[in-house]
């Protein structure tokens, strides 16, 4: 099983990530991880990723289609693999296509977890006083948000027009939004 999960900041995008990885026994590669561990051993790809991190901006497309392909032919993904945080770009997604197609990869769907603005608005500026993060007023939150969309929704379109989105209502239960996931992907 080979996937890829989208979400905007705060729909809970790492819990299902999990959830579906436990179940389906499949690697999860979130490729924000991945750059901070290469940053932490302090690797060529790791002083490179980190000048762009720092700064809030995206690695370039070169360096993710390299630790992507290394990865995914790793026997961890024997099984399948769960992809998040990757592709942000088309050209990534252009890039993984041609990497699965020789590597003889089907996609199997992509995840889409939605949720209207405002709740998870309101989510996040809850999750903020309970935690003390400056940075989660509803301002930068509603800007993380917009970010996401606008650099999110070309991909989701391509990925539309591939007809493997799948578009999950990400509010409600842990439980039942990762039931509704598994119903998507059956
Ligand atoms: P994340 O943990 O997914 O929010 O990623 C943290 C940072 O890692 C991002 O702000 C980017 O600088 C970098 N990064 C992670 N994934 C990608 C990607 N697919 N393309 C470019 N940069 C990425």
């Amino acid at each position: 099983m080979k996937l890829l999960i989208m979400g905007p900041p705060g729909v809970g995008k790492g819990t299902q990530a999990g959830r579906i990885r436990d179940y389906f026994d499949i690697a999860h590669l979130s490729t924000g991880d991945i750059l901070r561990s290469e940053i932490e051993a302090r690797s060529s790809i790791g002083t490179e990723a980190k000048t762009y991190m720092n700064a809030g901006r995206l690695v370039p497309d070169e360096v993710l289609l390299k630790i992507v392909q290394e990865r995914i032919t790793k026997p961890d993904c024997v099984k399948g693999y769960l992809l998040d945080g990757f592709p942000r770009t088309i050209p990534q997604a252009e890039g993984l296509e041609k990497i699965m197609t020789d590597l003889d990869h089907k996609l199997a769907a992509v995840i889409s977890l939605t949720a209207d603005e405002n709740e998870l608005v309101n989510r996040l500026v809850k999750r903020g006083q309970d935690s003390g993060r400056s940075d989660d007023t509803p301002e930068i939150i509603r800007n993380r948000q917009n970010i996401y969309w606008e650099q999110t929704a070309p991909l989701l379109d391509f990925y539309r027009s591939k007809g493997v989105l799948r578009d999950v209502d990400g509010l409600g239960k842990i439980a039942e939004i990762t039931d509704r996931i598994l119903n998507v992907l059956k």
